[in-house]
């Protein structure tokens, strides 16, 4: 991460053709447009790569889990269970559209713990959002099939993750459907957007019309404004000038991933001096995009140990328990059910009763492994001396710390 680092010719020339129509808009402007219709193309290109049948662009991807909740059906009451290692834009989708988030632990994939995902099941679980964080995969696969004992959808929160697989099939595509985002640090970006992929037709047709007010997209001969309504809808259109960069950076992707995997590679191998380090688990390393390397210490003590040595050497890497925006007990605004809305609403119900209430020391085992991980960021173009840095640093890490 992140896409900003390769713009070039191909993207100026690609928001150029935009330019040159003057037509900023999706929809409409039949001649003026002369043809370009970039969030189209753009959507039929995500499509094709990761091997969906649909995309609907969106613009963000907290949209895009919004938008991909609401077409499943989710609304208020309901529970959805994601993981309490994630970005907070996960359960601020499931609380916006008026449901209400359950949180499990993880695992040493740093994603949902299959295992308590199974105990967090209730009647009124109505989605399931493990989230492939850190550019890497959930169990998909074993997180899938429980869903359908219990006949419960499955949405794959994949905003970190474009571009990653499982024995060749991309992530997005196990579950009922996939949300993405290319947002600014995103591995690939167009500033703000997001996109939704699906096999299912009818739930394109739903979140297309959704996510556009509700227009009900049937050709109409009086044009746009004249078409039927099915439903209420919002509005959370991609304009064509992300639509013209998200062509641009998919067709850079796989290179993208290829660096960085290259960038990671030196540094797991430093890192492997380091006595009792293990490694994030991944359940297909091939399909990792290597956004990030995770590694592991046995204790949280030999964690700190580590990190003031290459904190020392000015290369300190990142420590998720001290980091407030992606791991559940240190989401303070979340246990304390702050809201803006003088009811309380989303975690008081509008008649002065709590509809949820959060305990930060709920997730012990998640707890456990986010001690004792450290985690660096990996871009694209990392320069030699940068990597010779960290790698020096994690070999003295390993000497110092027996
Ligand atoms: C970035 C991100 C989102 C939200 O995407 P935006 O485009 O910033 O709205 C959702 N989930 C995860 C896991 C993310 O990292």
């Amino acid at each position: 991460m992140p896409g900003f680092e390769v713009f070039g010719e191909e993207e100026k020339q690609q928001i150029s053709e935009v330019l040159d129509t003057g037509v900023l808009f999706r929809y409409e402007f039949g001649e003026q447009r002369k043809g370009v219709y970039k969030v189209l193309e753009f959507e039929k290109n995500f499509a094709k790569y990761c091997g969906a049948g649909f995309a609907q662009a969106v613009t963000s991807g907290t949209a895009a889990l919004k938008v991909a909740m609401t077409a499943l059906g989710v609304g208020a009451g309901d529970e959805v269970i994601t993981q309490g290692f994630t970005f907070v834009a996960t359960w601020e989708a499931i609380l916006d559209i008026g449901a209400i988030p359950v949180f499990t632990e993880i695992d040493e994939t740093l994603n949902m713990d299959p295992d308590d995902l199974r105990k967090k099941i209730t009647d009124k679980t109505k989605c399931i959002i493990p989230v492939h964080m850190l550019g890497a995969m959930a169990r998909i696969e074993e997180i899938v099939s429980i869903a359908k004992e219990h006949d419960i959808p499955v949405l794959e929160d994949t905003a970190q993750a474009a571009g990653g697989r499982i024995k060749g099939q991309h992530l997005g595509t196990f579950g009922n459907c996939g949300t993405f985002s290319f947002d600014s640090v995103k591995t690939m970006t167009t500033g703000e957007g997001g996109m939704i992929i699906t096999a299912d037709e009818n739930m394109w047709r739903d979140m297309s019309e959704y996510h556009d007010h509700g227009h009900d997209h049937a050709v109409n001969p009086g044009g746009r404004g004249g078409e039927g309504r099915s439903f209420i809808g919002f509005n959370y259109r991609m304009m064509e000038l992300q639509g013209a960069m998200g062509i641009a950076q998919l067709a850079k992707l796989d290179s993208m991933i290829a660096a960085q995997k290259a960038n990671k590679a030196k540094l797991r191998a430093a890192a492997e001096t380091i006595p009792g380090v293990k490694f994030r688990t991944l359940v297909d390393e091939e399909g990792d995009t290597a956004t990030f390397f995770a590694f592991m210490l046995e204790s949280s003590e030999q964690c700190n140990n580590v990190n003031k040595v290459l904190a020392d050497a000015g290369v300190g890497a990142i420590n998720f328990s001290e980091n407030s925006w992606h791991f559940y007990p240190s989401w303070e605004h979340l246990h304390k059910g702050a809201s803006l809305a003088k009811s309380g609403y989303p975690f008081m119900d509008g008649q002065g009763k709590r509809r949820v209430v959060y305990d930060p020391d709920v997730l012990p085992k998640s707890a456990d492994i986010m001690s004792r991980t450290l985690v660096y960021p990996v871009s694209i173009k990392m320069s030699e001396e940068q990597i010779g840095k960290m790698c020096e640093a994690l070999k003295k890490a390993g000497k110092e710390i027996g």
